[in-house]
């Protein structure tokens, strides 16, 4: 079969791999000049900067997709377990380093936050218990298809989603069971893994802690962009077709059935569509005049980010590869992202370093910081004002808590805000992950992976089921490959 796919993000390129093994020829249009969408790179006076993402975790579903398809991810792309995922910050001068060892990260953190380290011990306990109940029902399955066999796995997860927490949120959770401030702003910060605020998102998404503490963080050798050119590498030697800088912008359909797709360029005919591109955009720009799923498509977006690209010259001996910088007000952080949107005064800063590990990626005696903070998703504010005033408000912060100026050492800029996100992936208010997980029934309100009203249409990426991040789009991706047939079979 001819399968044409909607744009070359992650969830993009990996279902075009999947496809291809199964024996269809594709072809993969893309409105920029590079693949990756989110996952890129850029370079800039002699520092190269992951774009988007700067977190790997699950690396076994990259694994898993290359063994598929007869090749060694080694052999494309190679990475290491961080000993240490995140040096962690507090308003009040203490530190601690996330060491991936769990009896030095008790050590650590027992100090730094002052807990018995039975009260973690439980919370960690927990979180594991929510991945072995939940992940394989809606981390790696299509919500809506389900065979026999597979129904006493969703009997399973549903006691486990009643048992461990659908019906409080996850700040209730950690703060009845820690007690503590600093222990619940560590725990309560993986919400914002997928764009989510810990005082309203369901206490099941105490789920992430467990995929860096149980699973680990990893550093990918070249930084970040090597998960997309291998990728890429992949799918082009299996015989994927690419077009860059072609956007599509009709989605060709007769009596319900999948007959093609317009781009910028041309017209051209297929047996089925993969849409890779944001739900809420596949349905109002390429399918303006098909019925929508309202409900679904008005569903909470997750938050968005702000991103300073610095260019140092200097090295920062006390910082990590992850550093992250807490607020002294977190649940007003979040009032802040999510009710007035707009940045509040003190943001969490999120700092990520590749050159601690690839030297290349600075000057020497250079570094560089990838600055991010939470920002609400592009509701049309005046982000000029927002973003001269977080800068002057970052810097003030990292100043103080470093004990360094900063400022002077800055002698390269660039910078991601709501917008840009939004022009440069068509992602919907420039939204990181899709929808929020904001409410207990998020999870059952991400589009599914494929039309029940159009015949052989598809979707996958970060704003469908099973969500947003690198791991779930990857499973978005095998979803779709495994509902259409292999080669030469009918749906
Ligand atoms: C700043 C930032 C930080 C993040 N941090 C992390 C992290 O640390 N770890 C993590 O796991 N995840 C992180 N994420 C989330 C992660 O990047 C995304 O969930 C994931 O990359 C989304 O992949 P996707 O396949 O949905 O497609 P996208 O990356 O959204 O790409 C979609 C592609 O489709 C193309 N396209 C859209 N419309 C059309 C059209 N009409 N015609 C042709 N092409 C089209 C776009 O140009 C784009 O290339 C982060 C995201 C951002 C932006």
């Amino acid at each position: 079969m001819k399968i044409g796919i909607i744009g070359a993000g992650i969830a993009g390129l990996a279902c075009a791999i999947r496809l291809s093994v199964k024996g269809h020829n594709i072809e993969v249009f893309e409105s920029n000049n590079y693949p990756g969408g989110k996952l890129s790179e850029f370079k800039l006076n002699g520092f190269r900067f992951d774009a988007g993402p700067s977190l790997f975790t699950m690396p076994q579903y990259f694994e898993e997709l290359f063994s598929m398809a007869g090749r060694q991810f080694s052999d494309y792309c190679t990475y290491e377990k961080l000993s240490i995922t995140t040096q962690y910050f507090y308003p009040d001068g203490s530190a601690f380093k996330a060491y991936a060892d769990q009896k030095l990260f008790l050590q650590e953190a027992t100090k730094c936050w002052e807990i018995e380290a039975k009260k973690i011990e439980t919370v960690l306990k927990n979180s594991a218990n929510i991945y072995a109940l939940t992940a394989e029902v809606f981390m790696e399955n299509s919500l809506h298809k389900w065979p026999n066999y597979k129904l006493k796995l969703l009997a399973k997860a549903g006691i486990g989603f009643r048992k461990l927490g659908l019906f409080s949120t996850m700040h209730s959770y950690n703060s009845k069971k820690l007690n503590n401030k600093k222990a619940e702003q560590y725990f309560d910060r993986f919400a914002t893994y997928n764009g989510s605020n810990p005082y309203l998102a369901p206490a099941t998404l105490n789920i992430i802690p467990h995929l860096e503490h149980g699973i680990g963080a990893f550093f990918p050798h070249g930084g970040m962009i090597s998960l997309t050119n291998a990728l890429f590498k992949l799918a082009k030697e299996l015989g994927v077709q690419f077009r860059f800088e072609e956007k599509v912008e009709e989605i060709i359909i007769t009596k319900n059935k999948i007959k093609g797709l317009r781009t910028s360029k041309n017209d051209y005919s297929f047996d089925n569509i993969v849409s890779n591109m944001d739900v809420f955009y596949t349905y109002n720009l390429l399918l303006a005049k098909e019925k929508k799923p309202i409900k679904i498509l008005k569903q909470e977006r997750s938050s968005s980010a702000l991103i300073f690209y610095w260019g140092i010259n200097k090295v920062f001996d006390n910082l990590q590869l992850h550093n992250i910088f807490f607020s002294d007000n977190y649940e007003g952080e979040f009032n802040f992202l999510f009710k007035e949107q707009k940045i509040g005064n003190d943001p969490t800063i999120y700092l990520n370093i590749t050159s601690k590990y690839e030297k290349k990626d600075a000057p020497e005696g250079s570094e560089n910081w990838f600055v991010m903070v939470n920002a609400p998703k592009n509701d049309g504010q005046n982000w000029d004002e927002m973003i001269k005033e977080c800068r002057k408000n970052i810097l003030l912060k990292l100043e103080k808590m470093l004990n360094s100026p900063i400022e002077p050492f800055i002698v390269s800029e660039s910078i991601l805000d709501p917008r840009s996100i939004e022009s440069k992936t068509s992602s919907y208010k420039g939204a990181l992950y899709g929808s929020s997980s904001n409410s207990k029934f998020s999870a059952f309100m991400r589009h599914k992976n494929f039309s029940s009203t159009i015949k052989n249409l598809y979707f996958c990426g970060g704003s469908v089921h099973p969500g947003g991040g690198i791991p779930l789009c990857l499973q978005s991706a095998k979803i779709v490959a495994e509902m259409i047939p292999a080669n030469n079979t009918k749906r």
